[in-house]
C-alpha cells in the first residue's frame, strides 16, 4: 500500500477538554506523521462550506454551530494507507459503536461531539487539505 495523505480535525469538545495531545499521541503510534498542524477557530460559512455535503441532514445546523464554538485543531497525517489508518484509530461516528482503544471510544461524547474527524477518500482527503492548506505548509 503506498503513502497517502489524510486530513483530520481535532473538533472543539476535545480541543476544550485539552486532549489535543493524547489524541495526536495516538495517531504517532498507529504510524501517521503529522506533516501541518494549526489551531484554527472556523467562521460559520467555513463550516457550512466544510460540511456541505451535509447540508440536507437533520444534524447539519447543530453540526455548523458545534464546529464553531471552540478553537479545532486541522491537520495532514502522513503514512501508509493513512485514510484507512486514521479511520481505524478514529472508532465509528458513534462512540457507543466505536471499538476498544480507538479515539471516539476513549474520549467522544456524542454522535456529534466525537473528538475527530478524518477523510473517508483520496478525492475528499486532497479538498480537505486544500481547503485548509496551501502546498507550502505541508511538510512531509
Ligand atoms: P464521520 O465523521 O464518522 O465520517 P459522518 O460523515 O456521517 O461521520 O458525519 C459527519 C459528522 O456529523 C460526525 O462526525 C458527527 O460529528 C456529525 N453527526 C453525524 N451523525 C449525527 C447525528 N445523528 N447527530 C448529530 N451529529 C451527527
Amino acid at each position: 500500500m503506498a503513502i497517502q495523505r489524510t486530513f483530520s480535525i481535532i473538533k472543539p469538545d476535545a480541543t476544550k477538554r485539552n486532549l489535543t495531545g493524547q489524541i495526536v499521541a495516538k495517531f504517532e503510534e498507529a504510524g501517521l506523521r503529522i506533516i501541518a498542524s494549526k489551531r484554527i477557530q472556523l467562521t460559520l460559512a467555513q463550516a457550512q462550506q466544510f460540511y456541505g455535503v451535509h447540508k440536507d441532514r437533520p444534524f447539519f445546523d447543530e453540526l455548523c454551530e458545534f464546529m464553531i464554538s471552540e478553537p479545532i485543531v486541522v491537520q495532514v497525517l502522513e503514512g501508509e494507507d493513512a485514510i484507512a489508518k486514521n479511520r481505524e484509530v478514529m472508532g465509528a461516528t458513534n462512540p457507543a459503536d466505536a471499538a476498544p482503544g480507538t479515539i471516539r471510544k476513549e474520549f467522544a461524547l456524542s454522535i456529534g461531539e466525537n473528538s475527530v474527524h478524518g477523510s473517508d477518500a483520496p478525492e475528499t482527503a486532497a479538498e480537505e487539505i486544500a481547503f485548509f492548506f496551501s502546498g507550502l505548509e505541508l511538510v512531509g
